[in-house]
């Protein structure tokens, strides 16, 4: 969440109404303007509004199914909808409501009753955006969590389909980390895990990048917009931040500080498979880094 103020989306087909309702609420919110549903529809894709206020009766697509639609499209399903109308039937209502909207308000409607029910609402969504926050983070390191993970790798396996562009994973696992917790303990074990996902953080940088904890002691980064060779060169800096870490490692077989295992896995654009078989292939590739020594980096062949 921005430290600017809330957005509220204001749909109306009668200018006076959004005039009226954009004086009583532009001190406390960023205010966008809708003249029909379908504008509604397409801001609220656009923006990502925190609020939307939607009128009824509007020509062409009407707020009942401007409602519909934002609540069938996953991108703007958790914004809550209230509508602000001048029927106030109770089957208008218990339409609305049924819609999946949060409130109705009939028009006409008290200023301080009308400020106050949205600013309740506002700081509803906002809680609720506090908590969706940190469900998506691992309690431990602070970066995402699998469940996470999982949700941004089949969005952006799909936009990525869409777009024809690569896309890449890398499999991370710490070599003898079991090792590690039985001469150190489970607390030093802790505090090593939160300064590898702080390294691994400082690498995957980029507006396309995820890294999440995949599991114990097992990361995984995804890459947007990056084909092999990017991903290659991005597990070298892993190699080289770990090295530049140098957290001391008491019994490792590979060397004196903690390393790490990867597999590389790139999709093509217009390759066929599923993000499954890609994160299979990441784990493959990792399984394989383990076998042949570990401490380094194999590349997924198919
Ligand atoms: P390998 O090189 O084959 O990966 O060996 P390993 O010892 O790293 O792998 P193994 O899967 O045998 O053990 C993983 C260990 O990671 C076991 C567990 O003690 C440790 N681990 C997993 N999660 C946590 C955690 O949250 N905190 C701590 N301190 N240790 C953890
Ligand atoms: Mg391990
Ligand atoms: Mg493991």
């Amino acid at each position: 969440m921005s430290n600017s103020k809330p957005s509220i989306l204001v749909a109306d087909d009668t200018p006076s109404n959004l005039e009226l309702l954009s004086c009583l609420l532009e001190g406390d919110y960023k205010i966008l303007l809708a003249a029909t549903g379908q504008e509604a529809v397409e801001l609220a894709l656009a923006h990502t509004p925190d609020l939307i206020l939607l009128d009824v009766l509007m020509p062409g697509m009407d707020g009942y199914e401007a409602c519909r639609q934002l609540k069938a499209d996953g991108r703007t399903a958790d914004i809550p909808v209230i509508f602000v109308t001048a029927l106030d039937h109770e089957a208008d209502e218990t339409r609305g409501l049924e819609l999946g909207a949060i409130d109705f308000i009939s028009k006409p409607f008290s200023h301080p009753i009308v400020k106050a029910r949205i600013r309740n609402h506002m700081e509803l969504k906002q809680q609720r955006d506090i908590l969706k926050g940190l469900s998506w983070l691992d309690s431990l390191t602070g970066i995402a969590n699998r469940r996470r993970f999982d949700q941004v790798l089949d969005r952006e396996w799909r936009r990525h389909i869409r777009n024809q562009v690569p896309l890449s994973l890398i499999m991370m696992d710490i070599d003898f980390f079991k090792a590690f917790n039985d001469a150190a303990g489970h607390i030093q074990g802790d505090g090593c895990l939160r300064q590898v996902a702080q390294a691994l953080a400082e690498v995957f940088q980029r507006p396309g990048d995820l890294l999440a904890r995949y599991g114990g002691e097992e990361f995984v980064g995804l890459l947007g917009e990056t084909d092999v060779t990017g991903a290659w060169i991005t597990a070298e800096r892993i190699q080289e931040a770990l090295a530049a870490l140098a957290l001391p490692h008491p019994c490792s077989d590979v060397a004196p500080c903690i390393t790490l295992s990867m597999g590389v896995a790139s999709r093509d654009p217009g390759a066929a498979g599923t993000a499954e078989a890609l994160l299979q292939a990441a784990d493959r590739a990792l399984y394989q880094a383990k076998e042949a020594g570990r401490n380094r980096i194999v590349l997924a062949v198919d």
